[in-house]
């Protein structure tokens, strides 16, 4: 029997635990979680994930600010924006909406937001950090990733996982997180010859490619464990769902298994970001 990893379901249960914290620091201390984020330019799909988070923010009571930038800031003028928003003490999360547009050096800007405000894991230091071991907030994927795991009871110890692309938000982190759970590792990419093979030897795989329903159930292994981080045109994962799960034990549904986890995380890590700074 496979078993289907609910996100959507998963996320609402975080969601609602998430509620009677803020509940909490409010009664506590009269403080409200804010998170800020920064939309540079007008590409609609960043747009829409922008106004995403900010929906999902006031939906638990907490709150956002949305910082709207045109698309010819300099890189200047935005690390002058988050140095505004790492000093503003109403604000617990800084969220910088990738990509930005290519004359900004988006590393610079990521890597200027204060670790306590990383509440998307883009800094160096926090994947440093996370490599290490070392207390941070991860990517929000890999973390939403590694919450359905822990939820479905999933052994990681020992296990081969498959982490197919190598991105700084996704593929890394996801590795890293999976390593650190005792999982023997492997991280394959555009480069990688035998992508077939090597899956056919995974015991838990993470398509996180970028390229609609590529991994095909034929090169899984009977009773795979499978996430999916993919999300295309067409409301398609990175994995071939149909096929693939007739030989998962448990795989993620695209839509409603590894993006709402992605939002219901960045929500989780500001929550947090607010109780330990104010000690609640
Ligand atoms: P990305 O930055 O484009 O990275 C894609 C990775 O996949 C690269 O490492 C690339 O290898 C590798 N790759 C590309 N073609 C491959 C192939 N044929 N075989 C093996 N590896 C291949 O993408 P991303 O930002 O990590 O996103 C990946 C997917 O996750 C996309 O579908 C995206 O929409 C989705 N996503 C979902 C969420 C969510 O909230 N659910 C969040 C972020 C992203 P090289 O390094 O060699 O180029």
């Amino acid at each position: 029997m496979t078993v289907l990893m609910d996100g959507k379901k998963l996320s609402e249960i975080i969601r609602e635990e998430l509620k009677i914290k803020i509940q909490k620091l409010s009664e506590a201390k009269r403080i409200k979680p804010v998170l800020a984020t920064i939309l540079v330019g007008d590409d609609p799909a960043s747009a829409t994930y922008v106004k995403m988070k900010g929906k999902a923010c006031e939906s638990i009571g907490m709150g956002s600010r949305k910082v709207e930038l045109p698309s010819g800031t300099s890189t200047d003028s935005l690390l002058k924006v988050i140095d505004d928003l790492n000093k503003d003490e109403t604000i617990y999360g800084i969220l910088l909406q990738h990509p930005v547009p290519e004359q900004i050096d988006e590393r610079k800007c990521f890597d200027r937001i204060v670790s306590e405000k990383d509440v998307d894991g883009v800094t160096s230091a926090g994947f440093g950090k996370l490599s290490l071991g070392i207390p941070c907030f991860p990517a929000c994927t890999p973390a939403g990733m590694i919450r359905l795991l822990e939820e479905y009871q999933i052994e990681l110890a020992g296990k081969h996982a498959v982490v197919v692309g190598r991105s700084s938000i996704l593929g890394k982190p996801m590795a890293m997180m999976l390593l650190d759970k005792n999982c023997t590792v492997t991280v394959c990419h555009s480069r990688t010859k035998n992508l077939s093979e090597i899956l056919h030897t995974a015991d838990i795989v993470v398509g996180a490619l970028g390229k609609p329903e590529y991994i095909k159930g034929e090169w899984l292994k009977e009773g795979v464990v499978v996430l999916d981080a993919g999300y295309n045109p067409g409301n398609v994962g990175d994995v071939h769902f149909e096929s693939a799960s007739k030989k998962a034990s448990f795989i993620t549904p695209v839509p409603g298994g590894v993006g709402p986890m992605t939002i219901t995380m960045l929500l989780s890590h500001t929550v947090k970001a607010a109780l330990e700074k104010n000690k609640v």
